[in-house]
């Protein structure tokens, strides 16, 4: 398969006018397209930024695309993206942290700081500063994990500045 058929393919297989959202993968071309995936590398990052588009997520908030790819990454049959082996590195948003589970069926994961696939120097965790002021604000950052403010669950406490009216409720 060359570049021409996998972007054909794409479309067939995991493409938006792919409406049905079936498709067999035990056949020739299937598994010629997920070769191609696995060995022409321009092809897999031009997959990667085609989903995106699809899922509607800015790679610009992203140190690369296959860090954008790998933190929107979902699959229908596992909830928990540790628990699912086709998700390869996790994205905890909140500490602006990247890592890889260790599927030890608990909540570990091996944190990284370079993108696997293209070198790419990953944020500077912001775990640290997310307990300093969770504690300013009153909370116990391991006990009142499920009280604390919604923004604290996501990246907006750092990337909108938090906001320090924030207090208990
Ligand atoms: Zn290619
Ligand atoms: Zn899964
Ligand atoms: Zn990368």
């Amino acid at each position: 398969m060359n570049c021409e058929h996998f972007k054909r393919a794409y479309k067939k297989f995991d493409g938006a006018t792919n409406v049905i959202h079936w498709r067999d993968t035990d056949t020739p071309e299937y598994h010629a397209y997920s070769d191609h995936m696995q060995d022409c590398h321009p092809c897999r990052d031009w997959f990667q930024t085609e989903q995106l588009t699809e899922w509607k997520v800015d790679p610009n908030m992203y140190p690369c695309i296959h860090m954008a790819f790998h933190a929107n990454l979902q699959c229908g049959n596992h909830e928990d993206p540790r628990d699912c082996p086709s998700i390869l590195v996790i994205y905890l948003e909140h500490y602006d942290e990247y890592g890889i589970p260790s599927r030890d069926g608990g909540e570990s994961y091996w944190k990284i700081d370079h993108c696997p696939w293209c070198g790419r120097s990953l944020p500077e965790s912001k775990r640290e500063q997310w307990m300093r002021k969770l504690r300013a604000l009153g909370f116990d950052p391991v006990k009142d994990i499920d009280r604390v403010p919604e923004i604290y669950k996501t990246s907006r406490w750092y990337r909108d500045g938090g906001n320090p009216n924030l207090r208990l409720v």
